[in-house]
């Protein structure tokens, strides 16, 4: 039974610390420990650990770590695409090592071997497609191209120049200080790609990600057919109920055939648990992108609302204060009314409970299928296909 003790909680310690690690500043997990988890690993453990250093070797050591966290966190370097690499050669590895041994199988054919390869590959590609891509840097040649396809909106968008390229900043362009370049439509720079997500690879960013959701599900599914295979084979429901004498219902075999997967099939368990989280993962994170590509929103631009959305609200509680502050002045000038009932007033709903909601008035967003479309096809070539037209028309 310790194996099995021993599996749930190496399954439950991975959630816990990547699900912290990857979503701990989601609104929901504020103030609760999946919060502090994150901000331990993110940003805790390396402050203790700078200060074991200064403590250590004094200021020299700490500007060692300082310049090593330069440049791992400021500067564009390929450490994070290494371990992408690592992690879906090694996975693949380990599957081919555990698994492939028992493919074909009762339930598995042998397509899955080249398929399996197939899939991989297609990963990777995805992965250089959108890493080496160009996001869509915005320079004077073709600045004047974004500046007419994106208009200002004057609310998070006002017309300004960028101090660091010296030329005109289109609306929803970003000056990314890690590749020092202006970059249009800017979503994030993504450290794992070693690239900013823009308006030329946002299509290879959610093309990776799907693919990579459902190559996780691929696995699990296929290891889950050929251990399914392996009961079937080696006749384990059989002589579980014939020489075990164990009855013939779910109930009673299924901790019998658990115990015997725990003990001949570990590895594979592992691999199939380790693909169910990352797949879960994978696809909270492709929903949230795709949600914000069939809004026409960017990642940046949440950010920009959320401040806009936030002052705005100040600003409208501050007129609506100063209202009812005049109104008790003015109030106190006239007649004295009747004292309020003490139930009253405390049903009586307050009058900065009146402010106006500000709403989120996003001119981008121009229907799902026009967004879908501005994201499968960026500006280039919607242009060459349009001077096409005109030029056959
Ligand atoms: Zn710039
Ligand atoms: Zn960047």
């Amino acid at each position: 039974m310790a194996v099995q003790w021993l599996l749930v909680c190496h399954g439950l310690a991975t959630l816990l610390v990547v699900v912290s690690f990857l979503c701990g500043q989601w609104p929901i997990f504020q103030g609760t420990f999946i919060e502090r988890i994150h901000y331990f690993i993110t940003f805790g453990a390396y402050d203790y650990f700078l200060r074991f250093v200064g403590v250590v070797f004094g200021s020299k050591g700490t500007n060692v770590i300082l310049s090593v966290e330069n440049f791992c966190c400021d500067r564009p370097n390929p450490i994070l695409q290494v371990v992408y690499l690592a992690i879906i050669g090694a996975t693949y590895y380990f599957i081919v090592q555990s698994t492939f041994s028992y493919i074909p199988g009762y339930y598995i054919s042998g397509v899955h071997r080249y398929t399996s390869l197939l899939a991989v590959g297609v990963g990777v590609v995805l992965f250089l497609l959108t890493s080496f891509s160009d996001p869509g840097t915005v320079k004077a040649e073709n600045v004047s191209k974004y500046l007419s396809a994106y208009p200002y909106d004057n609310i998070i968008y006002s017309e300004k120049e960028c101090s660091t390229c010296r030329i005109p900043k289109p609306a929803r362009s970003k000056h990314c200080s890690i590749c020092d370049r202006c970059v249009a439509r800017f979503d994030h720079h993504c450290g794992w790609m070693n690239n900013c997500i823009g308006e030329r690879n946002t299509r290879f960013f959610m093309a990776f990600l799907l693919w990579h959701f459902l190559l996780c599900i691929y696995g699990t599914v296929a290891i889950g057919l050929v251990l399914a295979g392996r009961l079937k084979e080696l006749k384990v429901i059989h002589i579980l109920t014939v020489y075990y004498g164990i009855e013939n219902s779910f109930a009673s075999l299924a901790p019998h055939v658990v115990q015997w997967l725990l003990g001949s099939y570990n590895t594979q368990l592992l691999l199939m648990v380790f693909l169910a989280i990352v797949s879960l993962l994978l696809a909270g994170f492709f929903s949230y992108h795709a949600n914000l590509c069939f809004t026409n929103t960017t990642t940046n631009e949440t950010f920009k609302w959320e401040d806009y959305i936030r002052w705005q609200q100040k600003l409208n509680e501050a007129k609506a204060s100063t209202a009812a502050l005049k109104a008790g002045i003015s109030g106190l000038n006239c007649e004295r009314k009747p004292p309020e009932s003490k139930w009253k007033a405390f049903f009586r709903r307050s009058r900065l409970e009146d402010v106006e909601p500000v709403s989120k008035n996003n001119i981008y967003d121009k229907g799902f299928l026009r967004n879908l479309h501005e994201i499968i096809f960026p500006l280039s070539s919607r242009h060459s296909f349009s001077q096409a037209k005109s030029k056959s028309g």
